[in-house]
Order: structure tokens, then C-alpha cells, then sequence
């Protein structure tokens, strides 16, 4: 794929629907269309260039590149979901739905639904585990109390209604968060399970909820109410700057871009930051391209606005 230096030089070269189309068969099939409903490789191109027909007997359907992904009976142009994808996927703290409405010249509602759907793509569908030393943190995010009426308040002080979320960061690799509903042993000790290996060594604050941890992994605290911050212990330095760092970004993506985010979408929220932080050493079009291969599946806008 060409190297893109620019959105504008991106825009440039997606410019137009057939161009989008060609770049998602190839990215879809490599280049070698299979039917989506019964995986037959036996199919054909109508002469539009846009449509196949699956040449089984049993199976004669008819198909696009969009069908079972993302971009699935949309009205949105596929040149404007590129672009708001390569937006979200390289932009370094992501794009409001009000500011992503002005560039691409839709509501802002369409532009909200837009970005949450990228942003379901974002999501890593077959996560490796995280080994070495991994440092562990956790964050409470969300809504101010004082931003709220009187009546909607949920907590005195503390952490009021924000929402925990875990994450975990390997030492010069990558991150993973996993929202909670509540710091204590049992989730966390779950939610370790499912991001790190068994025989990693595991940096920690002296939280409570970490007082298992040393059962399965190599367990250092590092304490910070004794203001204590790095520590040199063996060959390794005892810290968490890395997840505390990731958390900073993720902050400031929430508070400074989308200003305050429901609990409910806030996972989705923490796997864009991730995406991106994750993909830090590769360039732009290759994490554009990562995006893209994780289009299959859809989210309609009735699910993504229910109530929980
Ligand atoms: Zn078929």
C-alpha cells in the first residue's frame, strides 16, 4: 500500500468509492472473493464491479465486500468511513464527534455512531498474552460529581460514579485495560488471568486488591503513599510509570476530546487508546490496514444507545 504522509494525501488517494472498494476486497480476501454465507470460493463478479454471486447450488447468494462488516448497509460513502477510520486509528488522541461531523459533512449523530462503530474495530479480537514484567494499575474514570444534579449524584466524595478499569502493560510492549465493576481481589485476580502469563513478575502499588497476585505471578509493590516511585531491585527497576503514563493519555483523549464518556462505552473508549498506543512503533497506513482487517461484524445504532 502507498505511504501517506498527510489525511489530506490519504483523502487524495481514496477518493472514491471504487477505489475504497477494491482496497477492502483486497484486505477482506487478498484478492480471492469467497462467498460470506457459505465460503465458497466459487463465485463471480457482476459486470457493476461491485456485486459477486455465489455459484453454489445451494447457496446462490448474492454479495458485496461490505456484507458482515462494519460498513454493512450504510449510507455513509466509503471514502468518508476511511477517512473517519484513518482518523481514529493514527490521529494521536482521537477526534470528537462534533469535530468529525465538519470534516466529513454529516450530523453530528451519524458522526457519533460512525466513530463508536471504528471504534468496535479497534478492538484487538485475538489478543496475545502479556509477559515479562508487566506493570498493573488501576484508574477510576468518568463524570465529574459536581458537573451533576443533586439528585443523580451516586457517591459523597471518593470516587463518586466514575467507572474502574484495569489496565496492564508489558515493559516496552503493549497494553491492555479491561473495565470492572468494582477494585477487589476477585476481579482482578480474573482479569490478570486473562492479560498476563502465568510466570511474569507483576509491579504493583500496595493496593489491597493486588494481595493474591503473588499466588500466580512473581508479585513487587512499589509504594507510593511512602512517596516511593522507582525502586532498583535485581536487574529490573520496580515502577508503574508505563500504565500510569498509558492512563494520562487516556485522560486526556476523554476529558479534553469527548469531555465526559457513559460507563457504558467506556471500554470502547479504552480500546481506541489502546489501539493507538499499541501501534506506536508502526506507521500510519499499517495501522490503518490493522483497523480495516477487524471490520468484520456490525453495530447498529439501536444497540449501541440501549440502556444497559
Ligand atoms: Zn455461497
Amino acid at each position: 500500500m502507498k505511504t501517506f504522509k498527510s489525511i489530506l494525501e490519504f483523502q487524495k488517494h481514496f477518493n472514491s468509492e471504487g477505489k475504497c472498494r477494491e482496497y477492502l476486497e483486497q484486505q477482506r480476501w487478498s484478492g480471492t472473493p469467497a462467498c460470506p454465507f457459505c465460503g465458497s470460493l466459487n463465485v463471480c463478479r457482476f459486470t457493476n464491479g461491485k456485486i459477486f454471486k455465489c455459484r453454489e447450488k445451494q447457496c446462490r447468494s448474492k454479495f458485496s465486500a461490505t456484507v458482515g462488516t462494519i460498513y454493512e448497509n450504510t449510507k455513509i460513502p466509503l471514502t468518508k468511513w476511511f477517512l473517519a477510520t484513518y482518523i481514529l486509528a493514527v490521529h494521536s488522541k482521537g477526534i470528537s464527534s462534533l469535530q468529525l461531523a465538519t470534516w466529513l459533512g454529516v450530523t453530528q449523530k451519524t458522526a457519533w455512531h460512525l466513530n463508536h462503530r471504528i471504534r468496535q474495530m479497534l478492538t484487538n479480537n485475538a489478543p496475545e498474552l502479556l509477559e515479562g514484567i508487566v506493570e498493573v494499575d488501576e484508574s477510576y474514570i468518568g463524570g465529574k460529581e459536581s458537573n451533576k444534579h443533586a439528585h443523580k449524584r451516586t457517591v459523597k466524595g471518593g470516587t463518586g460514579n466514575k467507572t474502574m478499569v484495569i489496565g496492564a502493560v508489558e515493559r516496552g510492549g503493549k497494553v491492555k485495560t479491561k473495565v470492572i465493576p468494582k477494585t477487589d481481589i476477585a476481579n482482578i485476580n480474573q482479569t490478570l488471568e486473562e492479560f498476563v502469563k502465568v510466570d511474569s513478575i507483576m509491579v504493583t502499588d500496595e493496593h489491597h486488591a493486588y494481595n493474591k497476585v503473588h499466588l500466580t505471578y512473581t508479585h513487587r509493590t512499589i509504594n507510593h503513599r511512602e512517596k516511593e516511585y522507582v525502586r532498583k531491585e535485581e536487574d529490573f527497576l520496580i515502577h508503574t510509570n508505563n500504565i500510569e503514563g498509558f492512563w494520562n493519555i487516556l485522560k486526556k483523549q476523554i476529558n479534553g476530546i469527548h469531555h465526559s464518556v457513559s460507563a457504558k462505552h467506556l471500554q470502547r473508549y479504552c480500546n481506541e487508546s489502546a489501539f493507538r498506543y499499541n501501534r506506536r512503533k508502526i506507521f500510519q497506513d499499517e495501522r490503518f490496514a490493522n483497523a480495516l482487517s477487524n471490520c468484520h461484524g456490525t453495530l447498529k445504532y439501536k444497540v449501541l444507545t440501549a440502556e444497559k
